[in-house]
């Protein structure tokens, strides 16, 4: 399968897989020793526009829109089997494109595949509301239609999985699209689209450029032919994005960043909670929206338990992801390790407490990758930027509370919203704080799952809107009532019409 991207034409517009008209191209690297993985086609804005006129033709004019859902759900059941059939493959890609271990991609294309099954199993779900207006001579119901013409742009930490999260939706709905993945991570996607083009999704519904957000970001985001933009990403990016879209009412979901909680008390069984801990801030090098780098710990457990995460941490086995033996991978780029030095350095300059980490491995054999250790700050406090700011590397910060309202306090005390932890032996405490923390996801001793079927998505900062669950379905649906009067009479308002 990367075999066939090779020099291949990788721009998917209007069913046909072209170069780019501008004859750019992008060297994709692997972060695990900087080599070149292979080179892909880069779009530039006219190609960008010329995907957003032919999805625009294929939702106004094509047949997608108004085909049956027996259809639709047949095709998505198609692509799923087809993923299902490229696992190994796709895996490989996205642990060659990321870094990640093979592992966590097999995990990722799994949850993939489970998505296209679970949109295929919602859209047979579809009825139309019924109303009861009190007239039995009118038939009042509510019809969701596809939203239209989707932008959909995602970020390079799960690649395939955020995409997914996007395109089964939106065809599950009847919409058109054009993907934007990363620059820096859009093999997998190439690779989606080449098992969607095969499952006989028609020309002009899924268009899929490559490119750079500022190059072609605002022939997606700035237009009056975009119905709907579905963006994952940072924050910053959603603000512009958000602020184009005002521009034409155009509707807008965002998947932002998350500085998310995971708050431990001293009831919580030991074991298990520095494991979620450890697993919750580490996995993925901490490149995760809801990586719960933020431990507020009751004072009480705080020496002994950071001692015991630290023991752990300095274990986690670094290395290549191709490597079965590799526990954790490198940073998906030279340049994002040094957003997360800067962080590090950052912290000590704020007087936070380096327990452990804070260097790139001295491992000679991994000195040609953008690799970093598992980092840990004690003695943070709420009012530093290491704990408020999202590092997007493995940088776990500590904050002790001694009352439970301080843990909500503290857990709560955050611009964003995505998610949080909590453990506890307590039911009636722990059922009090999932319900006050104000966070999208709230895990109750676990971390870190979702499922397909339930929304995922974040409160203030951390975004608008939700995917996954029914909610991600009608991101991507317009809800129209219709009205039928079934034995018309005059009205009889004005009186002088009689
Ligand atoms: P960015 O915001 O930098 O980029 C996300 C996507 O937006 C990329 O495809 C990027 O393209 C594109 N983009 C950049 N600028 C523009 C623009 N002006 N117009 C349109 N598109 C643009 O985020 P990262 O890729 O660095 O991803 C990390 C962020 O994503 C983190 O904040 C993380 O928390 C968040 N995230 C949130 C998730 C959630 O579920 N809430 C899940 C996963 C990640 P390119 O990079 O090619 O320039």
């Amino acid at each position: 399968m990367l075999d066939e991207l090779c020099g291949a034409p990788n721009l998917y517009i209007d069913g046909k897989w072209v170069h780019a008209a501008g004859g750019g191209t992008r060297d994709i690297v692997n972060p695990a020793d900087g080599t070149v993985i292979v080179t892909v086609d880069e779009a530039d804005r006219a190609d960008a526009v010329t995907a957003v006129a032919a999805a625009r033709a294929a939702f106004d004019t094509g047949g997608w829109p108004r085909t049956s859902v027996a259809e639709r759900i047949a095709v998505l059941e198609r692509i799923a089997e087809l993923l299902g059939a490229t696992r190994d493959e796709l895996a490989r890609i996205e642990t060659l494109d990321t870094g990640k271990t093979l592992r966590e991609s097999h995990i990722d294309i799994d949850d993939v595949i489970a998505v296209f099954r679970y949109y295929a199993r919602l859209a047979a779900t579809g009825a139309d509301r019924l109303i009861d207006t009190g007239n039995p001579a009118i038939i009042s119901r509510v019809v969701r239609e596809p939203a239209g013409v989707c932008a959909l742009i995602a970020p390079w930490n799960y690649p395939l999985l955020q995409m997914s999260w996007k395109i089964a939706p939106a065809l599950a709905a009847g919409c058109t699209m054009v993907a934007k993945p990363s620059e820096v991570t859009p093999l997998s996607t190439i690779a989606l689209v080449r098992l969607i083009d095969r499952a006989g999704v028609p020309a002009g519904v899924v268009n899929l450029i490559q490119s750079s957000g500022a190059t072609v970001g605002s022939a997606l985001t700035d237009t009056p032919d975009v119905d709907l933009i579905s963006f994952t990403g940072g924050v910053a990016t959603g603000e512009s994005i958000a602020r184009n879209a005002a521009a034409h009412i155009t509707r807008v979901a965002l998947e932002l960043g998350g500085k998310n909680p995971h708050i431990v008390f001293p009831d919580a069984d030991f074991d298990s909670a520095v494991d979620a801990v450890l697993t919750g801030a580490f996995l993925h090098s901490g490149q995760v929206c809801s990586a719960g780098t933020r431990l507020i710990v009751h004072e009480s457990i705080a020496e002994s338990f950071v001692a015991e995460l630290a023991r752990r941490a300095e274990r986690i086995r670094v290395g290549p992801g191709m490597d079965p033996a590799s526990e954790t991978g490198p940073l998906v780029s030279e340049q994002h390790r040094a957003n997360v030095e800067a962080y590090v350095a950052l912290g000590i300059s704020e007087g936070a407490k380096l327990v452990t980490g804070g260097a790139r491995p001295s491992d000679a054999a991994l000195a040609a990758g953008s690799y970093y250790l598992p980092t840990i700050f004690d003695e943070c406090q709420r009012w530093m930027r290491i704990v408020q700011e999202e590092t997007f590397g493995p940088i776990l910060t500590v904050e002790r509370f001694t009352t439970e309202a301080e843990a909500i306090a503290l857990g709560n005390d955050t611009a964003y919203g995505l998610a949080a932890g909590v453990r506890t032996a307590d039911p009636a405490r722990g059922e009090r704080l999932v319900r006050a923390l104000r966070h999208g996801t709230v895990w109750l001793n676990d971390f870190g799952y979702y499922t397909p079927a339930a929304e995922w998505g974040g409160f203030g900062r951390s975004g608008i809107g939700r995917e996954l669950g029914p909610s991600g379905l009608a991101e991507y649906q317009e809800t129209k009532h219709i009205w039928h009067n079934t034995a018309p009479a005059v009205g009889g308002w004005f009186a002088g019409n009689n």
